[in-house]
């Protein structure tokens, strides 16, 4: 093979942009492919950023400017797709790392998308409701020359929501003169959104959890599970958990953590966008912080809240037996060479998490063909498609020495290379 590949060292610098760690993950698998460097060197780069000012009133008068961003990765298996994000850590940067997840994931998932992300670097809980769906407004405006439903489509994630996605569809309507609900997923059903939509990256973080835990020769009500997060990811994956058996012993939200040896019953504590102070209010016997829970001793870990959680600074302290990553990018290089060294498999969120992206999938469907299907009919599908890519997977993990990361990236990447080879690089 043609690539040199990463140092130790290198990888031991922290901390790590979503950026460097998309690019590191990214070499390291294409260390273990036969495709071309060209190609790989193609793919560390987005196709386009762009980076728009959002200006708007503060309810005080006040004009306030902030800076809104769409990355565009890449697009040779169909429009760009990937969340927008409200958040003030919010870079040009992040933006290209995620969006780059992005691509992989639809490409592991066999999605006929690209992939995006967007965000616009502002913390939503100083804002207003009216002051959100005028900055969301705003940024649409600005973007909407390079978003549509078969160029760009948008959908949420961090500090977003279905009400955020609904206006963005209406102000690009509004301007298009017509209603096209296809312009962004993640919608209220009420105006074209898949039922199951909100709970789908829960959903498919529980069955990759299943899955792996019978893999590994597990059995659910012999397995103790410690989620990081209590949002809609964190929340839905819990309750699903624990409806099949396994013990969740601990749960945490940006305030803390609750922990309870015997199982915590998490149908009774609302998410933390439904009531902020559910977990901690809760009750349970013990308090743990958001780094105790990462380090407790279960059968698996869920970091399911943000971004680069486990490092350097605590791989060496996981004692669970399985790491299955919600969120998106919650381990940084250096920490999955350690968990390498380890054999603590990790399961990477470009698998477990799809299921957002999935169902968003059968959104667009929906959006497209005017019809709307059951939540039974959701739950079906995204299970099928869950297992058709957790077996694509498997697969390439059975028969190589690599990581189950390596594995999903060789597959996402195998198709995505096969994709440029067929259609050529435009001269
Ligand atoms: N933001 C979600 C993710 O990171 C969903 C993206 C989508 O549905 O397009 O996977």
């Amino acid at each position: 093979m043609a690539a040199t590949s990463t140092s130790a060292d290198d990888e031991r610098d922290e901390p790590e942009s979503a950026l460097e760690t998309a690019r590191r993950q990214l070499q390291h698998a294409f260390d273990h492919l036969d495709i071309d460097q060209n190609i790989v060197e193609r793919l560390k780069h987005p196709k386009k950023v762009h980076e728009v000012t959002v200006p708007i009133e503060r309810e005080n008068g006040d004009v306030e400017v902030y800076t809104g961003y769409r990355a565009q990765h890449d697009s040779v298996r169909g429009p760009f797709k990937g969340g927008i994000r409200y958040h003030p850590d919010v870079t040009r940067e992040e933006c290209v790392g995620l969006g780059m997840l992005m691509t992989w994931k639809c490409a592991v998932m066999d999605l006929p998308f690209g992939g995006a992300k967007g965000g616009i670097a502002v913390n939503p809980k100083d804002l207003s409701t009216e002051e959100k769906e005028q900055l969301t407004r705003r940024f649409t405006d600005e973007i909407r020359s390079v978003i549509g439903p078969t160029k760009d489509i948008p959908a949420p994630d961090m500090g977003t929501d279905p009400q955020t996605m609904a206006w963005l569809m209406d102000a690009y309507s509004m301007q298009e003169g017509e209603t096209i609900p296809g312009v962004v997923t993640g919608k209220p059903p009420i105006v074209g959104g898949s039922k199951g939509r909100d709970s789908a990256p829960g959903r498919s973080v529980a069955i990759i959890t299943r899955e792996a835990i019978e893999y590994y020769d597990k059995h659910s009500h012999e397995t103790s599970v410690a989620v990081q997060g209590f949002g809609s990811v964190g929340s839905n994956a819990a309750k699903l958990l624990d409806d099949w058996g396994m013990n969740v012993v601990a749960v945490s939200d940006v305030n803390g953590g609750i922990y309870d040896a015997t199982g915590l019953d998490t149908h009774s504590i609302p998410a933390h966008h439904e009531e902020p102070e559910a977990v901690m209010t809760h009750g349970a016997p013990e308090t743990v912080t958001n780094d105790e829970l990462l380090e407790l001793n279960v059968d698996v870990v869920i970091p399911a809240a943000i971004g680069n959680v486990l490092t350097v600074d605590n791989a060496d302290d996981i004692a669970a037996d399985i790491v299955i990553e919600g969120a998106n990018g919650p381990t940084t290089s250096a920490a999955s060479a350690i968990f390498a060294e380890r054999e603590i498999p990790v399961i990477p969120d470009i698998l477990a998490n799809a299921g957002g992206v999935t169902v968003s999938y059968f959104e667009w469907l929906q959006d497209i063909n005017r019809r709307a299907w059951s939540l039974d009919r959701v739950h079906d599908e995204l299970e099928a498609e869950m297992l058709a890519a957790w077996r694509d997977v498997r697969k390439e993990f059975d028969v190589r020495d690599g990581t189950w990361r390596d594995a999903a990236y060789i597959v996402a990447l195998s198709r995505i290379a096969k994709a440029h080879e067929m259609r050529g690089l435009w001269p």
